[in-house]
């Protein structure tokens, strides 16, 4: 038996793999990096290569210039290629499209679905090529491609004063039904489809087939379309395929300018019925200056933002967070913005969904989480207050095989402790491929980041399902909190959530805070941090830098003034654990005046005493050598428990780098190293 060779271009060694580990049963693969080691390998090889599976980012040539290359060299432009890409969405599918790519499968790489995809399009080129010798298409008898442009031509070239349209359509899931329903059902369907074209064009036009769920006709124009008349259609279809519900997606292109090629205008309409995948309720769309327009956004966004991230285009920004207790400075989160040097600064909204799309989202973070290290460690080094900084962590980013080393790598460069990012992971995703993404959460969390759940309450995740979550903190959806806050106060469900979360020891921050009243509200309710325009808008790294200067400079006023009206608040504890009696009476001793004095003999007693005082504590003196648990358990648990954070913890142990090292980047606050005079 001769094997059909396939062509997998993809620069990342893990995928690669993968993709020859599914296929090399059937097929001969050959494999290059990036675009330009694939054309050579085309060159070699071009009559042999059945299919190529093609990523869209990869260094050196990408897989759009390396589609635009091969679709314009005769000699390979009928090659099928499958474009593999990050995420179901329409975006690049569609730029992917207009490149002259065939068909998509989404990543993670599920082998059926790949096997079977590679086998129907490696089938279909082979009959299309027959098919296409042929002037009708044996299963529909409506016209084949080529036939269908040659006289569509005709028609537009005999008829120059009547308006025509092209209108044209693709089953969402027909790769879907023929799997589950079989061929016989499938091909039953597209048989009904082209009888409901002929009776729609009804003699004033053309129909043709031209892949195999795509049809296409040339039709005077006689009435202005409505999402009706082809949801009408889509009933009707499903209604005599018995399979269910069949999803069409129509495309419309109004031959007003006669000089664009013909093949261009079906693609057109191709387009246009492709930039509604997926989106419920939509039956139709027209090719207009508008989705051109927003096509061509799109690609010049994506051919830009290589070079954008190497020029310096991306600036970090930061929203501060404050702790809505005190109005303290607590943290802030990173927010991206491009600067771009024609069009000014761009929203994310409109780029990161398309860089999620298109996988550049991974570089794009990371960046970020870099710059974000970066300006922590020259604020400690300045020895402003150690706060934190969330980083947003998007859902292609935890299918990255090398996300924790990468974050590891970062911290450790700039010797961070990892419990100094927070990692703000969107609520759709922990809800979308729970399993993969609970496993890389918990491996995270375990390293000591603290996971926030960005977005809660935007939809999708039940109460329930958060106790299952590896979770620090819930972030609190502004929508949410907006609809919520304008509520009347007893009904709330955020009083509820409060006490949710309460109970299972998260904290609280509330995001889009925008007036005094939903600020007031979040108090009243006990949440713990706000962030939003009401407080401080997104900001450039120095500006927040002063704020952390100015914070800096009023917490010593603070201390100052709380220190003179001392009387009225109960005093600070000071917790000393350790397993040496004798010692600690040497720190009660030094401490009793500004403390009120507790101490705990081993691990188990240190943490109870913890539980009991909560946030009235106020440091901890704390042995290394603790017995069950150790003095690092504990520090462990000083970092997790959300509540003592603010705790400062002194670590103490016979004189030992190793241990002093360990214990600071755990987090503790200074080491004393024993026996040491009490100053
Ligand atoms: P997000 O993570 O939910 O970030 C919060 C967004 O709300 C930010 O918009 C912020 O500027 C905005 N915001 C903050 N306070 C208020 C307020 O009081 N009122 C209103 N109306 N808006 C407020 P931004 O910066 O435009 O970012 C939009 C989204 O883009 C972010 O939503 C996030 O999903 C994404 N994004 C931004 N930067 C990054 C990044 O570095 N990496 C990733 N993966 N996504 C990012
Ligand atoms: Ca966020
Ligand atoms: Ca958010």
């Amino acid at each position: 038996m001769i094997y059909k060779t396939i062509l997998v271009v993809e620069d990342n060694e893990i995928n690669r793999t993968m993709l020859n580990t599914i296929l090399a049963d059937q097929y001969q693969v050959l494999e290059a990096e990036n675009g330009e080691e694939a054309l050579s390998l085309l060159e070699q090889y071009k009559d042999e290569i059945s299919l190529i599976l093609l990523d869209l980012v990869m260094p050196v040539m990408d897989g759009y210039t390396f589609l635009s290359i091969m679709k314009s060299t005769p000699d390979y432009a009928t090659i099928p290629v499958i474009v593999t890409t990050q995420n179901d969405g329409e975006t690049d599918e569609v730029a992917a499209l207009a490149h002259g790519a065939t068909d998509f499968v989404a990543k993670p790489y599920k082998p059926q679905v790949i096997l079977h995809r590679v086998a129907s399009i490696i089938n279909l080129r082979e009959t299309a090529a027959m098919v296409n010798q042929f002037q009708y298409d044996r299963l529909t008898g409506l016209y084949s491609k080529e036939f269908f442009y040659r006289k569509a031509k005709d028609l537009l070239a005999q008829n120059p004063q009547k308006r025509y349209d092209v209108i044209c359509s693709d089953i969402e899931n027909f790769k879907l039904i023929n799997d589950v329903f079989g061929i016989p059902a499938g091909d039953r369907l597209l048989c009904g489809i082209a009888r409901l074209y002929t009776r729609l064009v009804n003699g004033r036009g053309l129909c043709g087939r031209f892949n195999a769920d795509q049809f296409v006709c040339l039709l005077e124009h006689g009435w202005e379309y409505s999402n009706e008349m082809f949801r009408n259609a889509e009933i009707e279809i499903s209604a005599m395929s018995n399979t269910r519900s069949v999803s069409l997606k129509w495309g419309v292109f109004a031959v007003v300018d006669r000089t664009i090629p013909f093949e261009q205008m079906c693609d057109r309409a191709l387009l246009a019925a492709r930039s509604i995948k997926g989106q419920y309720g939509k039956y139709f769309a027209t090719y207009d200056d508008k989705l051109r327009n927003k096509l061509l956004r799109e690609q010049a966004i994506t051919d830009g933002m290589e070079a954008a991230l190497k020029e310096g285009q991306f600036v970090i920004y930061l929203q501060p967070k404050y702790r809505i207790q005190d109005y303290r400075l607590a943290g802030a989160e990173a927010l991206i913005r491009w600067n771009h040097p024609e069009w000014g600064f761009q929203s994310p909204a409109e780029f990161i969904p398309l860089f999620e799309k298109n996988g550049f989202i991974t570089k794009l973070d990371q960046f970020v989480w870099d710059r974000t290290c970066a300006a922590l460690r020259s604020w400690d080094d300045k020895g402003l207050p150690a706060i934190a900084v969330s980083v947003n962590v998007s859902r292609a980013d935890i299918y990255n095989a090398n996300l924790a080393d990468f974050l590891m790598n970062t911290v450790n460069k700039y010797g961070l402790s990892p419990s100094r990012l927070h990692l703000e992971i969107t609520e759709s995703a922990y809800t979308e491929d729970p399993n993969q993404i609970i496993e890389t959460v918990v491996s995270l969390r375990n390293l000591g980041f603290i996971i926030e759940m960005d977005d809660f309450g935007s939809g999708y995740s039940s109460l329930n399902m958060l106790n299952q979550r590896p979770l620090d903190i819930l972030k609190l959806d502004m929508k949410f909190i907006q609809s919520e806050t304008a509520k009347p106060n007893k009904q709330g469900i955020l009083r509820f959530i409060m006490g949710l979360a309460r109970w299972m020891k998260l904290s609280v921050v509330a995001e889009g805070v925008e007036t005094p009243e939903q600020m007031e509200r979040l108090r009243e309710i006990g949440c713990d941090y706000a962030q939003g325009y009401y407080m401080a808008r997104p900001m450039p790294c120095d500006q927040f830098e002063e704020l952390l200067r100015e914070q800096a400079g009023s917490g010593e006023q603070a201390e100052e003034a709380e220190e003179s009206q001392q009387e009225d608040r109960p005093r600070q504890i000071l917790l000393i654990a350790d397993e040496d009696e004798t010692y600690r009476g040497q720190v009660r001793e030094t401490f009793k005046e500004q403390f009120e004095v507790v101490e705990a003999a081993d691990g188990e007693a240190a943490l109870g005493c913890i539980a009991d005082y909560e946030s009235r504590i106020g440091a901890v003196v704390l042995s290394l050598t603790l017995s069950g648990p150790d003095g690092f358990s504990v520090l462990e648990i000083l970092q997790r428990e959300k509540a003592v954070w603010n705790i400062c913890a002194i670590a103490t142990a016979s004189a030992d780098a190793g241990m002093e090292e360990r214990a600071l980047e755990m987090g503790a606050d200074d080491f004393a190293g024993k026996p040491h005079t009490m100053k």
